[in-house]
């Protein structure tokens, strides 16, 4: 690249490696401060899963937020990876746990039932210091006995392609955490392998279906059959079907047809406060 557009180019181009360096390496300094301040400035917004046919509230999905006046803006997209990559996950990943199990015991007084969804990746599921520190497995048992939230109420999200790399590690890991009474459900789903394997080796409970198939710009026939053929499966193997980021109504009737049984997106509200949550769906309930 840089030999083709001379060398005043290749002056520019090692300018913005520089930048990029620079800002990462900022990004870890005050990621790491936070943490150890207790994971300072992070914060959860939830954003609503309804029941496809009626709209009513079933659940919540916990999204994480970091409020650095550094980094305005920042979303997790860019934030995760970096917090995984030096080590720090297992920490925020735990304090996101605790804080959304006692938002979802707080919530379900007003939403009885409510089920609560917590991201998790890889990272956090492997006892990389040899078993220093509890694993998530003891850490979510404890949480769940301070804050019982009933039978499958507290639900882990697996990325599709975290799973399918380590499929029967992974296999046994949900299997532990399916006996606390914890759920599973797949994210992300139809994005990789799309591995159907998933479905007949893991318990899973329900599957995230990517937003790229409902999206309405660029939609194929094929991903409105797609939709379609992944709820009779999933459906025939005792697994609900979750769609993700359905964005208008358009959206919506598609995946009325296709037969999901819950809806997440920008259409049934956005990731909000517990306070919006309640104030958005207490009288509709
Ligand atoms: P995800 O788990 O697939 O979460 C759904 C993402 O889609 C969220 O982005 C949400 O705001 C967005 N979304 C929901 N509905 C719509 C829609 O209708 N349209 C559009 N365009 N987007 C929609 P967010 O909050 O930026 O999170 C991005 C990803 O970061 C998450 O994807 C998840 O993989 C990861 N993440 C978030 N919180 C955590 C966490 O606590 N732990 C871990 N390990 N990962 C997390
Ligand atoms: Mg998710
Ligand atoms: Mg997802
Ligand atoms: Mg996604």
């Amino acid at each position: 690249y840089a030999k083709k557009h001379g060398k005043n180019r290749l002056c520019f181009f090692s300018q913005e490696v520089l930048d990029d360096s620079e800002r990462s390496s900022e990004l870890i300094l005050r990621l790491q401060e936070s943490v150890e301040h207790g994971c300072a400035g992070f914060t959860l917004l939830y954003q609503p899963q309804v029941r496809a046919q009626t709209g009513e509230l079933h659940g919540v999905e916990a999204l994480l937020r970091w409020n650095c006046p550094e980094f305005p803006g920042i979303g997790p997209a860019e934030f995760i990876p970096v917090l995984e990559n030096c080590g720090l996950i297992r920490r925020v990943g735990k304090w996101a746990m605790h804080e959304a199990v006692l938002q979802a015991h707080r919530l379900q007084q007003v939403f009885p039932g409510l089920s609560m969804s917590v991201n998790v990746s890889y990272k956090q599921l492997v006892d990389l210091d040899g078993g220093v520190e509890e694993n998530l497995l003891d850490f979510v048992r404890r949480e769940l006995e301070a804050f019982p939230l009933g039978d499958g109420r507290l639900i882990i999200e697996l990325t599709e392609s975290c799973v399918i790399d380590r499929l029967e590690e992974t296999a046994q890991l949900m299997e532990r955490f399916h006996q606390l009474g914890v759920g599973v459900a797949v994210d992300d789903f139809g994005t990789g392998y799309t591995a159907l394997g998933i479905l007949k080796q893991m318990p899973v409970d329900v599957v995230k279906v990517d937003r790229s198939f409902v999206q309405s710009q660029n939609r194929s026939e094929f991903d409105e059959v797609f939709l379609k053929f992944i709820s009779l499966l999933c459906h025939q193997v005792g697994a609900e079907v979750c769609q993700e980021g359905v964005e208008d109504e358009d959206e919506y009737r598609l995946v009325l047809a296709a037969q999901a049984d819950y809806i997440q997106g920008f259409w049934f509200g956005r990731p909000m406060t517990v306070g919006q949550l309640i104030e958005r769906f207490e009288k509709k309930q």
